[in-house]
Formats: C-alpha cells, sequence, structure tokens
C-alpha cells in the first residue's frame, strides 16, 4: 500500500488541521486522540511518512525507528504514566480497523484498562 499524504494524521502535521498536541521532537509529534477510549488516550506519529507498523518496522532506518519510541516512552513520562502504567497499542491493516494509514501507537492510560481486547 502506497502513501496517501491526504490521510488525516498528514493534515494535522502539515499543520493545516489542529490538534491537541502534548509533546513534539524531530522524530514524532504526539496529540489527544479526538474520541478517547480512556481517561488518558494519545496518539504518537512519526514525523516520516509510512503506511502502518509494518511498513515502519521493514522501510524506516533504524534511526527512525529508535527516535519514534524513544518519544513514545517521552510521552507516557511526560503524562504521569510511567508508574502507575499504560497500554500501546498499533492496529495495521483491515482486520485491526486501522482508520488512520499514517503509522501511529495509541497511549492508553490513566485507570485500569481492562482486557487487552473487547469480546
Ligand atoms: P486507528 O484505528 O487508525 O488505529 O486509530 C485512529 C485514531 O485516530 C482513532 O482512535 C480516532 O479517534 C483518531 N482520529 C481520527 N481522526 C482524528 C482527528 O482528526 N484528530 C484526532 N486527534 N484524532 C483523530
Amino acid at each position: 500500500m502506497s502513501y496517501d499524504d491526504q490521510n488525516i494524521f498528514a493534515k494535522i502535521l502539515r499543520g493545516e488541521i489542529p490538534c491537541d498536541k502534548v509533546f513534539e521532537d524531530e522524530f514524532a509529534l504526539a496529540f489527544r486522540d479526538i474520541r478517547p477510549q480512556a481517561p488518558v488516550h494519545v496518539l504518537v506519529i512519526p514525523k516520516s511518512n509510512y503506511v502502518s507498523l509494518a511498513d515502519f518496522g521493514a522501510q524506516a532506518s533504524p534511526y527512525l525507528v529508535h527516535g519514534f519510541f524513544q518519544a513514545v516512552a517521552k510521552v507516557a513520562k511526560q503524562l504521569g504514566l510511567q508508574e502507575s502504567g499504560y497500554r500501546v497499542i498499533s492496529n495495521a491493516g483491515p482486520d485491526s480497523h486501522q482508520e488512520v494509514p499514517h503509522f501511529h501507537v495509541h497511549i492508553l492510560g490513566g485507570g485500569p484498562l481492562g482486557p487487552l481486547l473487547a469480546t
């Protein structure tokens, strides 16, 4: 699947659509999910254009992968979740119901999260 630069997160990265930003560095932008599914629900996206985790893991340089996941850990710490705990999820492809085709992870926390998957 080729990268569609009209996806909603590409527009957020370009500043064409606003977001509730919580963190930014050279690798990543983090902002609150518009439809939160936990008391804290933040999305972290790389500043580089990859469709999914599969794409990012296969194609991105070790420098970008390292920088991105360092940013994810920094965001969780900044959100005050390091001690209480949190969950990181990345949907990839149709079975996961990935909605936005720009690689991202969800950071969920702020309270007990329940089972990993809804039944
Ligand atoms: P996915 O299903 O692709 O893993 O998750 C996409 C997430 O992006 C969803 O949780 C959805 O609520 C969120 N989302 C979709 N559009 C927007 C938007 O315009 N702004 C923000 N902040 N979140 C969005």
